[in-house]
């Protein structure tokens, strides 16, 4: 079935306004319906992709929760706290560690308009103390209730929509995909991947580069006619 140019449509769009300077990276973050409402919250705000370190042996896996949100918001594993945190100063993003200590600030005291991380811990454990060490900014949500802590997925979701709304009265949400690391090349690799997912991943398995779409979205060269009709 071929895809409809209203779905195509609709993939630009989204697309278009991704943040590839917006992220979350989750410590030993296990719990299915954790990972999902946190990916689905990623994709509701236009962030890109978001980090994972679990304990070894830990599979990653997602609940209805995710309502598929794990297709447009891929969840990058690290091997370690420190690799994922390094590569992340790298690329010029700051670190806000969600650590309830006593040197943390207000999250709305701080400017999100940069590229940003939030580091969220683990449901029974919060951060690592190497991970605490390693972030620029501790920060806390204030709560006044008799409960210690939110959860995970509540304090990840309140986080990135005020990062969203900052960016939103800044005028900084991108509009036509520039807030996708890599340019053009980047851009038409992520809509291919996320109109014809299976064709992508023949031309992975066969070594071949992702066809031409035309401006409909439609694939511009014949392929085998099995493949055709999977997509
Ligand atoms: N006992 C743990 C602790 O002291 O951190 C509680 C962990 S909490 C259930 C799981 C994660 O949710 C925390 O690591 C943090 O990322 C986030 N979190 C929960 N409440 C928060 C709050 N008030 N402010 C910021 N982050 C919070």
């Amino acid at each position: 079935m071929p895809l409809l140019p209203r779905r195509y449509e609709r993939l630009q769009a989204v697309l278009n306004r991704r943040m590839g300077d917006l992220t979350v990276v989750l410590e030993q973050v296990d719990k299915p319906h954790n990972l999902s409402a946190i990916l689905r919250t990623c994709d509701a705000v236009g962030a890109m992709e978001a980090h994972v370190v679990s304990l070894p042996g830990r599979p990653r896996t997602f609940n209805k929760t995710a309502k598929g949100s794990q297709k447009w918001v891929p969840l990058l594993p690290h091997p370690s706290i420190e690799a994922c945190l390094t590569g992340l100063k790298e690329r010029g993003f700051r670190l806000y560690g969600t650590h309830l200590g006593v040197n943390a600030i207000d999250y709305r005291q701080c400017d999100f308009t940069g590229p940003t991380a939030f580091l969220l811990g683990a449901e029974k454990w919060g951060l690592s103390e190497e991970a605490t060490a390693l972030v620029d900014q501790p920060i806390f949500i204030p709560m006044t209730g008799m409960v210690q802590s939110l959860n995970v997925s509540v304090a990840a979701a309140t986080l990135l929509f005020e990062a969203l709304r900052q960016r939103e009265l800044a005028g900084l949400i991108p509009s036509q995909g520039e807030g996708v690391p890599g340019g053009e090349p980047e851009y038409r690799r992520i809509l291919f991947e996320w109109a014809y997912p299976q064709v992508a991943e023949w031309c992975r398995r066969t070594g071949r580069a992702y066809p031409a779409l035309t401006e409909e979205g439609e694939i511009a060269e014949e392929l085998p006619r099995t493949l055709k009709l999977r997509y």
